[in-house]
């Protein structure tokens, strides 16, 4: 039964998250009263708000709340930034896992006139997100880094089969419903278990998707190849680290990080929009952050939820977003310095929430 009605809660995080997650909801807001679609938005404290208010900077009680929620739109976490103690966590690995949020979904698109180093990038890049290098969130319990001796540091890698399988059928599923092409980013030349064991699980996906062509590439000379000839890539699946490190290679192709959205999904149908950027406490306050990633993100969130629970209504307000993103970036006057403009987050923002509005 379609209810367009959909519950999302809003963290806010740190720094530009202040500002770019307002606009954010604003946007998705307008495109959502343009087609019958009610939000119903629940703000929540995260990050150094709640260090403040609530001692801690994931408040006792917020996965409990967010899980009763349809989805969430999560600003940049500070955490580096964070006075030590031991209400300071990173709080986006423990969601990540807590909701079994496995895929990172980071497209990167070129758009004309704002910077980008080509005019034809289409690619999105899945990155697994619960496991792999990252001792934040590769072990249930202590950490996946430690110094047995002062002279020494041992970092543990986690590739399972059922992680690497689960992000290879989001990646296939993602890539039958775009050019039908699919890239394997790998190291197996190196890490012949882990990297192996990563390959292999995809190569079994790949069998119930016959549609989709698929190849592989070693990471180093992937990292070489997104600059040379990034229009050859269509989707691209990879592990943890290799992800991070290449969705943010790829960002720089089309205008930098405020160009960098990401959704977080899994099997279910909750999901977390978060853009692939940082706080930026550097341009925090001036104005000057670009709140596409955030927006887009949003949209990714709606248009996701929209499809996972035939709600097409959020679609179509995905859709209206996605016009008027594209709309505005093309206009110099709204759109932020950082991708050739001569306009603030504020100017960006109503421009966008104008056009959604026609
Ligand atoms: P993290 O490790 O948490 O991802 P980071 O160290 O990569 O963070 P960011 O906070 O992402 O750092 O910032 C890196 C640079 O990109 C900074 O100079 C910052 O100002 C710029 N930047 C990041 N996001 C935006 C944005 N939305 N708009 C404009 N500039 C941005």
């Amino acid at each position: 039964m379609n209810d367009p009605h959909l519950v999302l809660g809003v963290l806010n995080g740190d720094d530009i998250g202040h500002e770019v997650v307002p606009a954010a909801v604003a946007v998705a807001t307008a495109a959502a009263e343009r087609h019958g679609l009610r939000i119903e938005w629940r703000p929540m404290p995260i990050g150094r708000t709640a260090l403040d208010t609530h001692g801690t900077t994931l408040p006792e009680g917020t996965l409990e709340t967010l899980a009763k929620m349809n989805g969430f739109v999560l600003g940049p976490i500070g955490h580096r930034e964070y006075p030590k103690g031991p209400g300071s966590i990173n709080p986006h690995p423990i969601m990540r896992k807590q909701f079994n949020l496995f895929a990172n979904v980071r497209p990167t698109r070129s758009y004309p006139d704002i910077g980008c180093l080509y005019d034809d990038i289409d690619l999105v890049i899945v990155r697994e997100n619960n496991e792999g290098f990252q001792p934040d969130r590769n072990v249930v319990a202590g950490s996946g880094e430690f110094r047995p001796t002062n002279d020494m540091t041992i970092s543990v890698r986690v590739i399972t089969r059922v992680g690497s399988e689960r992000v290879a059928r989001v990646a296939f599923n993602l890539a039958r419903h775009r050019r039908k092409l699919l890239t394997i980013v790998h190291k197996n030349t190196v890490f012949k278990l882990g990297c192996g064991m990563f390959v292999e699980e995809c190569y079994g996906v790949a069998k119930d998707f016959p549609d989709v062509t698929v190849n592989e590439v070693i990471v180093d000379t992937m990292a070489m190849r997104l600059v040379r000839d990034p229009q050859n890539f269509d989707v691209v699946v990879t592990t943890n680290m290799f992800g991070d490190i290449l969705t943010d290679e790829a960002a720089g192709l089309v205008g930098g990080l405020g160009m960098a959205p990401g959704l977080c999904i899994g099997d279910g149908d909750f999901a977390m929009a978060q853009a692939t950027h940082g706080s930026a406490p550097d341009i925090a306050g001036t104005g000057r952050a670009n709140p596409y990633a955030m927006i887009d993100s949003t949209r990714m969130l709606l248009d996701w939820l929209g499809r996972r629970r035939n709600i097409p209504q959020a679609i179509e307000a995905a859709q209206s977003m996605e016009t008027a993103i594209t709309a505005t970036l093309g206009n110099p006057t709204a759109r932020t310095g950082d991708i050739r403009g001569a306009g603030t987050t504020a100017t960006m923002t109503a421009a966008i929430i104008a056009a959604v509005r026609g």
